[in-house]
């Protein structure tokens, strides 16, 4: 090969690593000069045996690269060329490990071999020396070392953005769920409970559904006589209480400052009075101890207004039947659903 002609020594160099690669043949040198040679068509010789082999098994064994080498070349002991064979098998080893492993199946692969190959041609249309040469050969080693340096960097930066990606989804569910849920007792709040109840009144459900409007009787009275903090841990019992009725769709929410919602899907007036009636009684019977004295605390109890979802309801006539009911529950002395269930 002579030092005018590197263009073309290029061009079968982009044909020899290809070849390697297909006949999964290690990138020694000798295989190099072996599969060099080949696709030069430089030794027919060694061209016909290669051929023959390929045609009969599709492939050239390691063993039998090894025997043509030394058939063919072991007595050849031109020093420059060996160095020159050298440096592009260093060439396409580094490049076959390098790029085959980090861009392996990507179509950068293809394009990164075109551009270091168009490199060599370009600059082999010069006249250059065999150091400069293996310079070339060297520089775009280099490059496929920067291009395996810039697609680990990539795939850490990937990694580092999947990760913050994550972390931010994590925190955009918290803060969803931290926007729809009352801070004190840990149910849904009064936004949470007019997302759900237009929904409901968008579709309502195919037996309807009904709300009830609960609110602690004399609750004021308790918070001076025991204090905010008891009104408090009061709040978060009766809470904790309506959650226990959580079932089959109902929700429950707090309205208001002692002032409770729940909504009761697939129930009519009658039925939902039924529910209240249950809860209310259940609280009724909630015994309230100080837990520093483990004394035991006046009752606590609840008035409840119900409604159902008419035809022609909107949420605010709905509310406002509710609210009347039970306006009229603390009318009548308190600690009672109305409508009479
Ligand atoms: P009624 O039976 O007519 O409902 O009487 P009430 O005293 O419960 O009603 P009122 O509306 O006069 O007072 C409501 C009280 O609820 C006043 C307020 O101190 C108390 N309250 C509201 N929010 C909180 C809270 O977050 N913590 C505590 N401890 N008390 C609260
Ligand atoms: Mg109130
Ligand atoms: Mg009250």
């Amino acid at each position: 090969m002579s030092k005018d002609n590197f263009a073309l020594s290029t061009g079968y160099l982009k044909k020899v690593v290809p070849l390697l690669m297909k006949h999964q043949v290690p990138a020694t040198p000798t295989n190099y000069a072996l599969w060099y040679t080949y696709v030069a068509d430089s030794d027919t010789d060694l061209s016909w045996h290669i051929n023959e082999s390929i045609q009969a098994t599709g492939t050239l064994s390691e063993t039998q690269c090894e025997q043509l080498y030394q058939s063919h070349f072991a007595d050849k002991k031109v020093k420059e060329a060996d160095d020159f064979q050298q440096s592009l098998q260093a060439l396409a080893l580094e490049m076959g490990n390098t790029m085959e492993d980090t861009l392996k199946d990507t179509d950068t692969f293809q394009n990164t071999l075109d551009k270091t190959f168009s490199q060599l041609s370009r600059v082999g249309e010069e006249t250059l020396s065999m150091d400069e040469t293996i310079a070339v050969v060297r520089s775009a080693v280099k490059g496929s070392n920067q291009i395996r340096q810039s697609t680990s960097f990539f795939k850490n930066q990937l990694a580092d953005a999947q990760r913050e990606i994550a972390r931010l989804k994590e925190t955009l569910a918290q803060a969803n769920e931290e926007a729809l849920h009352d801070a004190l007792t840990g149910i849904f709040n009064r936004r949470a409970f007019d997302s759900e109840l237009g929904a409901l009144a968008n579709s309502p459900p195919p037996k309807g559904f009904s709300l009830l409007l609960c609110d602690l009787d004399h609750f004021k009275n308790f918070n001076d006589t025991y204090g905010h903090l008891m009104g408090d841990q009061v709040l978060k019992l009766t809470a904790k209480r309506l959650s226990d009725y959580c079932r089959e769709g109902i929700q429950a929410f707090r309205y208001g400052g002692e002032e409770f919602a729940l909504l009761v899907p697939n129930r009519q007036l009658k039925g939902a009075c039924r529910v209240a009636e249950t809860i209310r009684a259940s609280i009724d019977k909630l015994v309230i101890k100080d837990k520093k004295t483990s004394k035991k605390l006046d009752n606590i109890t609840v008035s409840i207004g119900v409604a159902q979802f008419d035809k022609g309801d909107s949420i605010r006539s709905m509310i406002a039947r509710a609210d009347a009911q039970l306006y009229e529950a603390k009318n009548l002395g308190r600690n009672r659903v109305m409508p009479i269930p």
